[in-house]
């Protein structure tokens, strides 16, 4: 199969990206550069690449096909026991960078492919973090990540629930949170790659809040007095997730990702 027909058999598929993911796919068959598929149209006659190419129009979703994805200035390995980072969670990541007070002993929880604490910590050599996650394949892949981006002296990651967390687990200098959030009447609704994910990872409960209810409960032991949250929300959640908090004391600001919406809650410990 040449390049061009595995794009024309991806875009024939209804796969949005074809370009982009044929050329994915082709590099990480043959092991090409990307740079040398400019210009040309090479062939692959190896079967991995039909295989792959049958899966992705299955709508395996491509992270899980290449086994990993790009987040922030980093790269994780990805398995289809983790949510594949999203663009939109890197604002949180880019606050958190800049927010987060000098030697903070920090917690990434539900932290999944590990990618939020990871990335903080790559940028911010000063930090340590503690990251939490239900799944022990979502651990076992945060350390592995951990390793690969140099930070794994400054992370250790936990199997914990957050519904029942152990005690250590408490008194950060800051909290970053990307629970799921999607209310689970709209889980249905997701995209056929959406729905190859964790369910786990995406179902916040009948309204989609709990976590976040359990977070503002737990508020006083998770952070130190005026300890810090940055948490992702959904784009429909500014209203809900602030009251939330508002009613334990906390006064959230909410910023847009770079669509527009609105996607991280930042507040305080009162
Ligand atoms: N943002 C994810 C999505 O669009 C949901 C992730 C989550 O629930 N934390 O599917």
């Amino acid at each position: 199969m040449t390049l061009s027909e595995l794009r024309r058999r991806l875009a024939d598929g209804g796969i949005e990206d074809a370009d982009v993911e044929a050329r994915l796919l082709f590099c990480r068959v043959t092991g090409l550069p990307p740079h040398r598929l400019i210009g040309g149209d090479p062939a692959c006659d190896d079967p991995a690449l039909n295989a792959l190419l049958e899966k992705r129009l299955s709508r395996e979703p491509l992270a899980y096909l290449l086994g990993e994805a790009d987040f922030f200035r980093e790269t994780y390995r990805i398995a289809p026991g983790v949510l594949i980072p999203r663009a939109d969670t890197e604002r949180l990541v880019e606050e958190a960078i800049a927010r987060i007070p000098r030697g903070a002993r920090i917690c990434d929880l539900c932290c999944g492919s590990g990618c939020i604490g990871i990335s903080t910590l790559a940028n911010r050599p000063d930090l340590s973090c503690v990251s939490v996650d239900l799944s022990p394949e979502a651990v076992a892949l945060t350390r592995e990540n951990a390793e690969r981006n140099g930070v794994s002296d400054r992370l250790s990651a936990v199997c914990a629930d957050l519904f029942a967390l152990p005690s250590e687990i408490s008194r950060f200098d800051a909290l970053l949170c990307n629970p799921p959030y999607i209310a689970r009447g709209v889980i249905p609704t997701l995209s056929p790659e959406v729905l190859r994910e964790p369910e786990a990872a995406l179902d916040g409960g009948d309204d989609g809040l709990d976590f976040y209810r359990e977070i503002a409960r737990r508020l006083p032991d998770l952070l130190k007095p005026n300890g810090l949250a940055l948490l992702e929300i959904g784009y429909d959640q500014e209203g809900a997730v602030s009251a939330l908090f508002r009613a334990v004391g906390a006064s959230p600001t909410v910023l847009p990702d770079y669509g527009g919406n609105p996607r991280v809650a930042i507040l305080s410990r009162p």
